[in-house]
């Protein structure tokens, strides 16, 4: 018979391995990591630890022991409009093949076998215990398994009997540049191609930009059209888009009513949704780690494995509050047909709504916190929005500077620098 193992988590990225490091923190001991890939293996990202990382990081005793870019500002841009605005607090930009392994070299060090080259192919469950079949033949079993095993996690598609969704789709290319400085670009000019999303330019270490984009999916895109879309709009950086190499995939936003856990099965991570406004997802994987783990080794503690409460409590954590918070704020910005140049007209002009993006983007604050800020911003916008239209109209008929690239950045603008800001 099968040894019977307490918990095995499938998939070794930030979720895993921070599930791993939770687990162990809790002092179950038996638990065993599967991985379809040796280490370091690489993952199609931007590498912005952005959001609440550093919290999650410190929580789950692990540390950022890689190199980095530390970004203090993002640069937003629109048409003719640019604005850049100062981070509550740096974010600190990383290579994924690089930070992924040093995750997986921590929670090794502590103890924690995470086996390579074992990519699980199926799961049943019975009424004690769960087993894995990988590919090969070899058969495993526990009495939890935590599905950490990203996108196109094979625990999800158990879970949700393969539902087809639309997915967020999302292409990325590191390449040599010279960037005229650290901020982390965002670009949603591309929004008048039909883009549902922005584009990005972040700094890497080594004289390198992670650039990419984003598309949410309110429309259909297919990947040739969004490259195009990426190179149209990196040329005006100066950047050129090699003709292969850009990597990406189909990943799906995080909505509260799915479902993440069964009897004795959980998600984590992207495996459970990414946030739908931005795409991102290692600090969340890390947040959400937190809540997997704990629920698991409620479970072993107190023999109840039914997970029912899962599903509200990643809800109820802080980042459940900040994920369905982007989730509405995703479907005014990208699903709302024409509308969306009124919503985007709000994000750019009014005079408090980047300063919380970027409190969002660098995690200095809670943004679910800060519902009563939003809701002043609406009823400003309420009055303003005729005049903020005129000037998105403005700003959409000039074409794009290219201040990115290797010349000098301009200086930031102002809230009022392409018009008033109310
Ligand atoms: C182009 C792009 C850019 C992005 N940019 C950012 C960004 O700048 N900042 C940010 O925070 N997020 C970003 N994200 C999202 C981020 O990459 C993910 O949210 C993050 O990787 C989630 O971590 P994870 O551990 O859940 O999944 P993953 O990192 O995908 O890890 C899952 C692991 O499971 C393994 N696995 C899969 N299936 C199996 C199986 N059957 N058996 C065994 N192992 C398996 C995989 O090999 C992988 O190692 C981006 C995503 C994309 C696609």
């Amino acid at each position: 018979m099968t040894r019977l193992h307490d918990v095995i988590v499938v998939g070794a990225g930030p979720a895993g391995a921070s599930t791993a490091a939770r687990l162990h923190q809790h002092g179950v001991r038996d638990v065993l990591v599967l991985e379809r890939y040796d280490f370091p293996r690489d993952k199609p990202c931007g590498g912005g630890l952005t959001g609440h990382c550093d919290e999650a990081l410190a929580a789950l005793d692990l540390r950022l022991t890689v190199p980095f870019v530390p970004s203090a500002a993002a640069r937003v841009r629109f048409g003719s409009f640019e604005r850049t605005v100062t981070m509550g607090r740096p974010v600190n930009v990383i290579r994924r093949i690089e930070f992924d392994a040093s995750l997986v070299e921590q929670v090794r060090a502590r103890g924690v076998e995470v086996r390579v080259g074992a990519a699980v192919d199926t799961l049943v469950v019975d009424r004690d215990a769960v087993t894995l079949r990988l590919d090969g033949g070899l058969e495993l079993r526990a009495r939890v398994v935590i599905g950490a095993d990203g996108a196109a996690s094979v625990v999800r598609k158990h879970l949700t009997a393969n539902a087809k969704a639309l997915p967020h789709r999302l292409f990325m290319h590191e390449l040599p540049a010279t960037l005229a400085d650290t901020a982390m670009v965002y670009d949603f000019t591309p929004m008048q191609a039909g883009l549902r999303g922005y584009l990005w330019v972040f700094p890497v270490t080594g004289g390198r930009a992670n650039v990419g984009l984003m598309h949410y999916p309110s429309s259909r895109k297919g990947g040739p059209e969004l490259l195009r879309v990426l190179r149209d709009g990196l040329a005006g950086y100066g950047i050129a888009l090699p003709a292969k190499g850009s990597r990406g995939w189909p990943v799906w936003g995080y909505a509260p009513g799915a479902r993440v856990s069964a009897p004795r099965l959980l998600t984590v991570g992207d495996a459970a949704g990414i946030d739908g406004l931005t795409g991102e997802g290692i600090a969340v994987a890390m947040e959400q780690a937190q809540v997997a783990g704990d629920a698991a080794a409620r479970a072993l503690s107190t023999g109840g494995f039914e997970f029912g409460g899962y599903r509200r409590a990643l809800r109820r954590a802080t980042v459940g509050r900040e994920l369905a918070l982007d989730r509405w704020l995703a479907r005014l910005l990208y699903q709302s047909g024409p509308g969306w140049q009124r919503w985007m007209s709000l994000v750019l002009f009014d005079p408090d709504v980047l300063e919380m993006y970027a409190a969002r983007v660098s995690g200095s604050e809670v943004l679910a916190d800060q519902k009563l800020r939003l809701w002043r911003a609406l009823v400003r916008h309420v009055g303003a929005s005729g005049g903020r239209s005129r000037k998105l109209r403005a700003a959409m008929d000039q074409p794009a500077a290219s201040s990115a690239s290797s010349s000098p950045a301009s200086s930031p603008a102002s809230p009022d620098a392409a018009g008033s800001s109310s």
